[in-house]
């Protein structure tokens, strides 16, 4: 791309997210940690609570925010000049947007190249029209790669990021290299989650830790950022998502639920987000 052209594209992202007031980008170390149950989660509680609120799908590496929400069928459309978000029927207040309503299949973007995918990151970035609202959830590819980096780097300051780790991650480098990733970027972390942290009997409710939990906290404490919460390994989260009906959807606040939305609450009402000055 030339450079006089990225810069009228930068100057576009710039001008469109203006009217953004939090752009919070969910991060973690490796896939399948729960990042995109998280951040959906987390978008569709800040809605019922309330707060106009976005959702931007850019994993690549499997797209599953479409089928969580029950919109695997749904295609996205234009008004001629910008993508338009989808909005939720049931939630007045969330819209949403993902690489996979763009796709005809979507395994399709599996087989992009690295630059392939900036780019379309970059345009789907510049192309998306939100109009102003108080919360973008920001659903990333996992790592610490390229496509992240170009991600924070188009949604410019005042972007923050929550880490999304398990009580075995924890144990890798991987959940370090996201929070040390956010270190060298300025990139403010509104906090650390422990997804998939002990198991709840269904019948007698005893906690069970299957793996070690407690670790996120330890983590989080190391870098000096805020520890958000710990969800358990909960079978309702699964079927939630494969049905595509979000557990935060019910008025039902117990539970994973509950947590979630807690959480969403927490984040609410903290800003600006603390930068990680030392540890590691
Ligand atoms: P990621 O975005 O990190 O790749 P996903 O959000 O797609 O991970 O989650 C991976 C799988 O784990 C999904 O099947 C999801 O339903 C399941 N999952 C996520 N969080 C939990 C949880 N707290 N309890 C049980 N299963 C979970």
């Amino acid at each position: 791309m030339r450079e006089d052209s990225v810069k009228d594209d930068d100057r576009i992202i710039s001008e469109k997210l203006s009217g953004i007031a939090r752009k919070i980008a969910v991060l973690s170390g490796k896939g399948g940690v729960g990042k995109s149950t998280f951040a959906m989660n987390l978008a569709v509680s800040l809605a019922a609570l309330g707060h106009r609120t976005g959702l931007l799908d850019i994993d690549m590496h499997g797209p599953s925010i479409p089928t969580m929400l029950g919109l695997s069928q749904t295609k996205a459309h234009s008004d001629g000049n910008e993508i338009l978000p989808i909005e939720i029927p049931w939630s007045e207040n969330l819209k949403v947007i993902s690489i996979g309503f763009l796709l005809e299949n979507p395994d399709d973007a599996v087989i992009w190249r690295g630059p392939m995918k900036a780019g379309m990151i970059r345009q789907f970035i510049k192309d998306v029209k939100w109009g102003n609202l108080d919360f973008l959830i920001i659903d990333c590819p996992p790592g610490t790669g390229d496509e992240i980096l170009s991600t924070v780097q188009l949604m410019g300051r005042g972007s923050e990021a929550i880490v999304v780790t398990t009580p075995q991650e924890v144990a890798s480098a991987d959940v370090r290299k996201s929070l040390n990733f956010c270190r060298k970027l300025d990139l403010p972390v509104t906090g650390l989650v422990e997804n998939m942290s002990g198991f709840i009997c269904p019948h007698c409710g005893e906690e069970t830790n299957i793996f070690k939990s407690g670790g996120g906290e330890d983590m989080a404490k190391s870098f000096g950022v805020p520890f958000l919460g710990r969800i358990p390994i909960d079978p309702e989260v699964v079927n939630s998502g494969d049905e595509g009906k979000p557990l935060v959807r019910s008025l039902d606040h117990t539970g994973s639920a509950g947590i979630f939305f807690s959480i969403a609450e927490n984040i609410s009402k903290k800003s600006p987000a603390p930068k990680i000055q030392y540890g590691g």
